[in-house]
């Protein structure tokens, strides 16, 4: 009788110790994938301030330099036309000496939204190169549609109505330098960068608050 409940009380103890351990395993279980899951946050939240420009909220020119394949192949697959374009508030400098530092940046931002507003297409990009330097992509049927809707940009920029007492327009207004593709054999973002850049400087020099197409015959 003694040796049956010595055997019971083996028993008891093991079912105790493999209940206790089966526990102790779920807990942990449970603490790991809980501390994976703030994890993935964390690598998440770093690798969209990898890609973010802090002030705007815009992507940054990191960001720029890894999507612009990804947008190239769209446009091809879709016989789209392909447009870089940048985009330079005009007399920034002045600007901030004028009206300090956090009057620029408020003005940064109020550019950085017209940009966002403007993008039309889930394919459409914009993105914050620095300074007061911005940049985007775009794709449409036609380069008149490019022209357009980058017109718009330009004049959304004029009717947030930010004065600038001196710029020859009175208000905050800006230049921009587009280059248009319909030709997608070559995918190229430096050559692209360079004639909306060369494009910029023409709008700059022949007065600023303007856009200009480059010719895409270097290209
Ligand atoms: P232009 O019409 O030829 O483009 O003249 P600009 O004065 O805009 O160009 P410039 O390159 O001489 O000056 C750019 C200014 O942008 C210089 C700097 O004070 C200002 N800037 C650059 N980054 C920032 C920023 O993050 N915040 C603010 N508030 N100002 C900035
Ligand atoms: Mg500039
Ligand atoms: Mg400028």
């Amino acid at each position: 009788m003694a040796g049956i409940d010595l055997i019971t009380f083996v028993i008891f103890v093991m079912l105790f110790i493999s209940y206790f351990f089966e526990r102790s395993f779920e807990a942990a279980h449970k603490e790991l994938a809980k501390n994976k899951k703030i994890q993935q946050k964390y690598i998440t939240a770093l690798k969209e301030a990898s890609i973010t420009d802090p002030l705007t909220q815009l992507y940054n020119r990191r960001h720029l330099d890894m999507m612009f394949h990804e947008k190239f192949l769209k446009a091809k697959a879709n016989n789209s036309y392909f447009a870089f374009f940048i985009l330079d508030i005009d007399k920034f400098k002045d600007y901030n000496d004028t009206y300090g530092h956090i009057a620029g940046d408020t003005a940064l931002k109020a550019v950085a939204d017209v940009l966002k507003d403007s993008m039309r297409r889930e394919a459409d990009s914009v993105f914050r190169l620095g300074g007061e330097e911005f940049a985007g992509i775009l794709m449409a049927e036609s380069e008149e549609k490019i022209v357009r809707q980058i017109e718009t940009i330009r004049t959304n920029i004029e009717k947030c109505a930010i004065e600038h007492s001196c710029s020859p327009f009175g208000l905050i207004t800006v230049s921009i330098g587009v280059c248009i593709l319909n030709d997608l054999e070559e995918e190229n973002l430096d050559k692209m960068y360079k004639i909306a850049d060369s494009a910029l400087y023409e709008a700059k020099t022949h007065g600023r608050n303007q856009i200009r197409v480059g010719s895409i015959s270097t290209l």
